[in-house]
């Protein structure tokens, strides 16, 4: 049986009164938390067993019955003494319970992917939406298909609409996703090359954003990035909904004009439709930053929210850690810390916002990941990418990160054992330089930014 929608609606119906155990009452099931984690289980919750690559939520059972555990729902019965709902696949039905529970819930909600900067545009949309009225968003990273329908189990009537984030890491997460969420307005960022590896192409990757234009209903508004190579794509796939696109030096509906920029930093005119809304000074560094602003602020406009709300949301913006965050390091240095993550894009993105900061201009990179067959030539052309600008010196960990050191030239380092980086950096770093730290989170770039805090 394939993995329709449909098709797991039909086989979970067919086992969903397969309870062997009638203990439990499933009647209550209605009003309660469904847990995937027992360390989060509160008594009275039902207990959910995914099975992962490193877990196996089935050896919990007895802990969650103990914690107070009303139900489990399993995809083989176990011996616990507690209700159980057996299923033929409990991540399936994770998605169906979220579905189920979306479809009470009266508010809008708005769906954010993308490669690069969902996290940032989230957080954007929340500061502006949650001016309007209470607004729930996406906690933390929780963007696949478990955090998708675990961030729409969380919708209450607390809260009259919702932002939330749709990543993935392999084709048809997003059509499924976004199946769950039923957004009222989607946004596709960007592709900038994340992930590559997996996907097999920078088309593949566009096409997979573009599945979540499938969960669209037919009066929902898609918004796109005007300024991405794959905006015509999108805009051809959209054709049927209303189009709100967004872009710098392009003719957008939403737009940021008079721009000026200092040190890294962005002031604009938020321009909609042709009416000027007023001025931001964007507290976020990078131009990158300009464009996510831009994302949200055609997000919040889709949601019908005033303008006043947007312009004091992105004014008041606060930035989410590890991304372009400043911090003080020795010697006066200010340590750009951007060590959340990295791909091709995001890396030319920051290192273009270094290149606009004072002071010796210093870089210290780890890997980028995921990129599979195009990773030696993505890192040694990142290397070119940061010679042609303004960047003093060039550091690099581990394999394969040396290339872009190698092809930076003569100011380019290697490193490849932590402790002679961190030595290394302790001396060399000159006074009020501007040091950015970047590289994908499996290369742990934030060990180094620890190491350079002015306090270490
Ligand atoms: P992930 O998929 O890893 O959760 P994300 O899409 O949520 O990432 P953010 O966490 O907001 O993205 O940002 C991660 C990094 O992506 C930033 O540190 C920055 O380097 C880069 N980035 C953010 N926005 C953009 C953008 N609009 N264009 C290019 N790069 C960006
Ligand atoms: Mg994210």
């Amino acid at each position: 049986m394939s993995d329709t929608p449909a098709n797991i609606i039909k086989a979970l119906r067919l086992t969903a009164d397969a309870v062997i155990d009638p203990r439990g009452d499933f009647a209550r099931a209605d009003a309660c938390r469904i847990v995937t984690d027992t360390r989060s289980l509160q008594p009275g919750d039902v207990f959910l067993a995914l099975r992962g690559e490193r877990f196996d939520g089935h050896d919990f059972l007895e802990m969650a019955r103990d914690r107070g555990a009303i139900a489990v729902i399993v995809d083989a019965p176990g011996t616990t003494g507690i209700a159980q709902l057996v299923v033929a696949d409990t991540r399936l039905a994770l998605g169906l319970l979220a579905r189920h529970h979306r479809l009470q819930w009266q508010g809008r909600l708005a769906a954010i992917t993308g490669n690069s900067g969902k996290t940032t545009v989230r957080a954007l949309c929340e500061a502006i939406l949650s001016r309007s009225a209470p607004t729930h968003a996406t906690r933390g990273n929780l963007n696949n298909d478990i955090g998708v329908p675990l961030t729409l189990l969380q919708l209450d009537d607390r809260c009259q609409q919702a932002v939330i984030e749709a990543g993935a890491n392999h084709t048809g997460e997003i059509a499924w996703t976004t199946a769950l969420a039923g957004p009222d307005v989607v946004l596709i960022n960007n592709v900038t090359d994340a992930h590559i590896g997996e996907f097999g192409s920078a088309g593949h990757i566009a096409q997979a954003k573009a599945e979540i234009l499938s969960g669209l209903s037919t009066e929902g508004v898609a918004v796109l990035n005007r300024n991405d190579r794959f905006y015509t794509v999108w805009a051809a796939l959209a054709s049927q909904h209303d189009i709100l696109d967004f872009g710098i030096d392009v003719p957008a509906r939403v737009q940021a004009i008079d721009m000026v920029s200092d040190e890294g930093f962005y002031q604009f005119t938020l321009t909609i439709d042709g009416d000027a809304l007023g001025r931001v000074a964007l507290p976020l560094m990078g131009r990158h930053n300009v464009m996510n602003a831009l994302g949200a602020a055609a997000v919040a406009h889709a949601m019908d929210c005033e303008p006043a709300c947007i312009l004091a949301g992105l004014n008041g913006a606060e930035g989410v850690a590890r991304r372009m965050v400043m911090i003080v390091g020795i010697r006066g240095a200010t340590l750009i810390d951007d060590s959340y993550n990295a791909n091709p894009g995001a890396m030319r993105a920051s290192l273009d916002t270094l290149a606009q900061r004072p002071g010796p201009r210093w870089c210290f990179l780890g890997a980028m990941g995921e990129l599979g067959r195009y990773s030696a030539q993505a890192h040694e052309a990142l290397g070119q990418y940061a010679r042609n600008l303004d960047i003093d010196h060039m550091v690099t960990i581990g394999e394969p990160a040396r290339a872009i050191s190698t092809a930076f030239g003569e100011r380019g380092r290697h490193f490849d054992d932590w402790a002679s980086l961190i030595e290394f950096a302790h001396h060399a770093l000159p006074a009020n330089a501007s040091v950015l730290i970047k590289g994908s989170l499996s290369a742990g770039m934030d060990r180094l930014v620890n190491a350079l805090r002015s306090e270490s």
